[in-house]
């Protein structure tokens, strides 16, 4: 049997091989969804997943593979060319992982109230789990509606020309690193940005250096302005001074952030209230909270539950979903839980990149936020100009900032931009997970001569 044959179509069955119902339910298969899907199947339940697009959700099709593909190709034309057939490979990857007996996917739409097998299983209580991830968050600016000129990110992804001048709104994760992957394949990029730094989940200090150094690039930045209008060829906005300038484009990318996405599930069938920024209230195990008329326990992962709108976030929050649904009893909420699994007591380390160029990265809080919240910490900082394989490399440009308890205590977090900031910051979310403090860090013998240094480097400092 080939995994086509596996797909059923809306008017096939909707129950497993052998018609035997399932006794999971799962809608939206991105990395969320697939996810739990194969990790629920691999123990013996039965799943039925539904999904109305393409598998692999937002992250494969359109989101971070995509842009990854654009961000390692040297210019438009090689992306243009690449990023079809890196989706396809790892779209029939994924294909593979539900073609397992034990899982049958449904190409469709799924709607509570609606959907039979969905209305069967709710009176039924078997367990589901919603992951339909997130959508992207049009401001209502005027001249935005069908204007063929504005795109999402998923429209400026699918243009089969460079734009010639290219204006972004919003410098937030999605902004910067299209800013910085189209300036670099030739386009005139402009960003405009209503607060007063990027990236406002990362270390100010941090932010306002990388922008600086985009800056220096040629990427121009009109920070604390507010977008009034989309007219033709060209994006009008009001400056701090509360003076108006405009900026001409041939495409504009509405980069303002994604919401939740929850139109068309029919929520209000089962009584759930979503969080005003449209996410789906969910408790420590993700257990959908409001949700009294569904004799189901109804779970919500990934983008949907609005916490950390993050690929790997989906994921560990699949595999911490389908443990407590194994368990199969109410202990979870218990806060005696954490035996269940270390990874439910590690989701508060999450460690997130930005793959400008040069990349950033950070897990844990900012200094910003440790100030804000009154708390006691160490900063020590160490820069790529003083490592000898960045200067090998010609990667000079880069600062890393490490947080921590008092007197070399427990390590709190780290944020820094720099040539392979991600993998240096992925060894300090190790670190935390294990609960290590920049004493025993110092301990730790690091490769000669690699960028893992300048982490040491910071702890020595
Ligand atoms: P999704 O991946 O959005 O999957 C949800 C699926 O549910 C979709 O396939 C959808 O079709 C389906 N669905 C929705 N409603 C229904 C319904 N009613 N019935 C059936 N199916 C339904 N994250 C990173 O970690 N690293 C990155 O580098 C990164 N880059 C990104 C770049 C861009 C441009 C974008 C837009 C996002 C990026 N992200 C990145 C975020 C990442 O894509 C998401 O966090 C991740 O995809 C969330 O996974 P999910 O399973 O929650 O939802």
């Amino acid at each position: 049997m080939n995994n086509n044959e596996r797909v059923t179509t809306p008017l096939a069955p909707r129950r497993g091989e052998g018609g035997e119902a399932p006794n999971l339910i799962i809608i939206g298969a991105g990395p969320g969804g697939y996810r739990a899907a194969e990790l629920a199947a691999k123990r013996g339940l039965r799943v039925t997943i539904f999904e109305s697009g393409e598998v692999g959700g937002t992250c494969l099709n359109v989101g971070c593979i995509p842009t990854k593909t654009y961000v390692h190709s040297a210019t438009f034309e090689e992306a243009r060319q690449r990023m079809p057939q890196v989706v396809e490979q790892l779209r029939s990857g994924v294909e593979g992982i539900l073609s397992h007996p034990n899982i049958t996917l449904v190409k469709e739409r799924a709607a509570f109230g609606e959907t039979p097998l969905l209305v069967e299983s709710v009176e039924k209580g078997i367990p589901i789990i919603i992951a339909t991830g997130s959508e992207t968050k049009w401001l209502p600016i005027e001249g935005i509606d069908s204007n063929p000129c504005v795109v999402d990110s998923t429209g400026l992804l699918s243009l089969d020309t460079l734009p010639k001048k290219l204006c972004i709104i919003g410098a937030g994760v999605i902004g910067m690193e299209f800013a910085s992957v189209f300036h670099r394949f030739g386009s005139e990029v402009t960003v405009i940005e209503y607060l007063k730094e990027c990236l406002p989940a990362i270390d100010s200090d941090i932010a306002k250096r990388l922008r600086k150094q985009m800056e220096k690039e040629g990427i121009t930045f009109h920070m604390q302005c507010g977008v009034k209008e989309i007219a033709d060829g060209h994006v009008v906005f009001e400056n701090k001074k509360g003076q108006r300038e405009s900026v001409d484009a041939d495409v504009i990318l509405m980069a303002t952030g994604r919401k939740p996405r929850t139109a068309g599930l029919n929520l209000e069938a089962l009584g759930i209230e979503l969080y005003r920024n449209g996410s789906i209230p969910v408790d420590d195990s993700y257990q959908v909270v409001n949700s009294k008329s569904s004799k189901s326990k109804l779970y919500a992962i990934g983008d949907v539950n609005g916490r950390q709108m993050l690929a790997h976030a989906a994921e560990a929050q699949a595999k911490v979903v389908v443990e407590y649904i194994m368990d199969g009893s109410d202990s979870h909420l218990s806060p005696l839980a954490s035996h269940l699994s270390p990874l439910a007591s590690h989701l508060s380390v999450i460690p997130a990149a930005i793959f400008t160029t040069p990349e950033a990265a950070c897990v844990g809080p900012s200094e910003d936020h440790l100030k804000a919240e009154g708390m006691s910490y160490e900063c020590r900082k160490a820069f790529w100009r003083a490592n000898g394989k960045a200067l090998a490399m010609g990667e000079t440009e880069g600062l890393l900032k490490l947080f921590s308890e008092p007197d070399g205590g427990r390590i709190l977090g780290c944020h820094a931009y720099g040539a392979h900031s991600a993998d240096i910051i992925q060894e300090v979310s190790v670190l935390m997970c294990m609960g290590a403090t920049v004493e025993q860090l110092r301990q730790m013998v690091h490769i000669h001569p690699t960028l893992s240094e300048i982490l040491l480097t910071a702890a020595e400092s």
